[in-house]
């Protein structure tokens, strides 16, 4: 992909965060006393939709090369753009989600460069009048902080072809099948103030953007990938000289590359040089940030209004529209959970995460006269540690789960109505995970089911009684801590499937009365 198309709207390194809003914990140390480190994104996000923003020809990723490439994404002569609604409509809802500022009336317009990917010679891009203005983020941070990003902007713009320059020695090749494809370029404020600081941001911003569907955020196909701009300074003093690390494709190297280049630069400060506003790229292999070019300035691209295409104006019926259709946002659905359910602020994080696993707990829960049929909490946990814990491991996400929230449901139902014992539960579902069972036919071909019948479980009782003498004698001149082990002693003789309230008030009879 070409990265000359990318970045450079960045209006200037202008923080809208509170100096003193910043905890010490965030400061580097240098030898001459502690840095701020200063963050800034700009993040490409695809937009999700069939076709490309000025044609019809599939936006889909991968496909034999130059196989989704109309005449205007070739920019043959007298081809004509024509927009595409839908990627106005997800660019709408997109700035709904970050509460920003919708502009009714937007423009497109050509930046120009050279570049062998890039057919026309420019690229269709919005520059002075962006289709949504300022909004904003909020970041959870794993300490509890809540970090405010201010957004400056969205535009709508092209993306470029892409260069192959590895396919046969002496020859490069060129791939027109993303030239043309929509993107939203999200800009930030230089707002965040670490590296975990920028990783959470780009998370979050992921996760609005698939809640929204506006952006299916697969950052391995591409289809989000971060310019960061990072500078460092003193507390306290103006805001240092930044450099901008272009494309980076994962929340993870956003980290790295903020640390790294913070700390390439607090070197470069104290030992007497200047940093030099430049654009980098990072080496994932190495985990660290390298020159690429000197820094191209908005004037060097000639931008001017697209005289193929219209302003681009809307009515606020539309937006209006929109904004109705929108689904409930990762910070009101975690809101709620804390609140309707009782959960954690930390487990409501995980489950609001991703849509696909707040819809999961929910359908989990299900609903009789308004309110949640099961309870949260227990669904919380199995949801939250056991499904999502092994998915994990899987590197799966809830909606490649074999266990539907309708078997987990009926599990959970065995658990409360006393059919199994909560350690019976887990080998369940264990069967469940790996077959896809329901609960109740697992329960039935094992023989499962808890063991309630006081009967049964006296004889257990007795004989574990008349095999450990020692044991019963030990409780019997006070050292009552050996109940538990008795308690452990026939659930394993009954293969967990003991109730064990009935154990215990057993044993209490049995020992204590002799
Ligand atoms: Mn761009």
């Amino acid at each position: 992909m070409n990265d000359m198309a990318l970045g450079e709207i960045y209006t200037g390194h202008v923080s809208t965060r509170a100096d003193d809003d910043n905890p010490a914990g965030n400061l580097l140390d240098g030898d001459t006393g502690k840095w701020e480190i200063v963050v800034g994104l700009e993040v490409h996000a695809q937009v999700a939709s069939e076709a490309k923003l000025f044609s019809g020809a599939s936006a889909a990723f991968g496909g034999a090369p130059n196989s989704h490439v109309s005449l205007v994404d070739a920019a043959m002569p007298g081809m004509l753009p024509v927009i595409n609604a839908e990627c106005v409509r997800q660019a709408v809802r997109t700035g709904l989600g970050l509460e920003a500022q919708i502009n009714l009336r937007s423009v497109f317009d050509r930046k120009n460069y050279f570049y062998p990917d890039l057919p026309a010679g420019y690229q269709i891009s919005q520059f002075k009048q962006p289709i949504v203005g300022a909004g904003k983020v909020v970041v959870d941070m794993p300490d509890g902080r809540a970090v405010t990003v201010a957004i400056e902007r969205l535009h709508l713009e092209q993306d470029a072809g892409k260069s192959l320059h590895d396919q046969q020695p002496g020859k490069s090749y060129i791939d027109l099948n993303r030239a043309g494809v929509a993107l939203m370029e999200i800009v930030s404020r230089p707002d965040l103030r670490s590296g975990d600081e920028a990783a959470a941001y780009l998370a979050k911003l992921r996760t609005i953007l698939r809640y929204i569907g506006s952006c299916d955020g697969d950052m391995s196909q591409g289809s989000m990938r971060a310019d960061v701009n990072v500078s460092v300074h003193k507390p306290g003093t103006t805001l240092g000289t930044r450099c901008e690390i272009k494309n980076v494709n994962s929340v993870r190297f956003v980290r790295q590359a903020v640390e790294y280049e913070a700390r390439r630069q607090i070197g470069i400060l104290e030992g007497g040089g200047t940093i030099v506003q430049e654009t980098r790229l990072f080496d994932t292999d190495r985990g660290e940030t390298r020159l690429m070019r000197s820094k191209e300035e908005a004037h060097d691209y000639r931008y001017f209004p697209d005289p193929d295409l219209l302003p681009l104006v809307l009515s606020q019926g539309d937006v209006d529209e929109l904004a109705r259709g929108l689904p409930e946002l990762p910070d009101a659905r975690k809101a709620r959970f804390t609140s309707e359910y009782g959960l954690s602020p930390y487990d409501a994080t995980v489950l609001t995460g991703e849509r696909a696993r707040a819809d999961f707990f929910e359908a989990v829960l299900g609903r009789t006269d308004g309110k949640p049929a099961r309870d949260p909490k227990t669904a919380s946990n199995w949801v939250a540690s056991e499904l999502i814990g092994r998915l994990n491991k899987d590197g799966r996400e809830i909606d490649e789960s074999q266990v539907t929230a309708a078997q987990l449901g009926g599990l959970l139902d065995l658990i409360a109505d006393g059919t199994i014992t909560g350690r019976i539960a887990k080998d369940v579902f264990d069967e469940m995970f790996a077959t896809g069972t329901d609960a109740a036919a697992i329960v039935e071909a094992n023989g499962l089911r808890q063991i309630a019948d006081t009967g049964e479980l006296e004889a257990v009782v007795e004989k574990i009684i008349a095999d450990n003498p020692g044991q019963a004698e030990q409780y019997r001149v006070g050292k009552t801590s050996v109940a538990g082990w008795f308690t452990g002693q026939a659930m394993k003789a009954t293969r967990g499937k003991a109730n064990p309230q009935i154990v215990n008030e057993i044993l209490a009879r049995k020992l204590g009365g002799g």
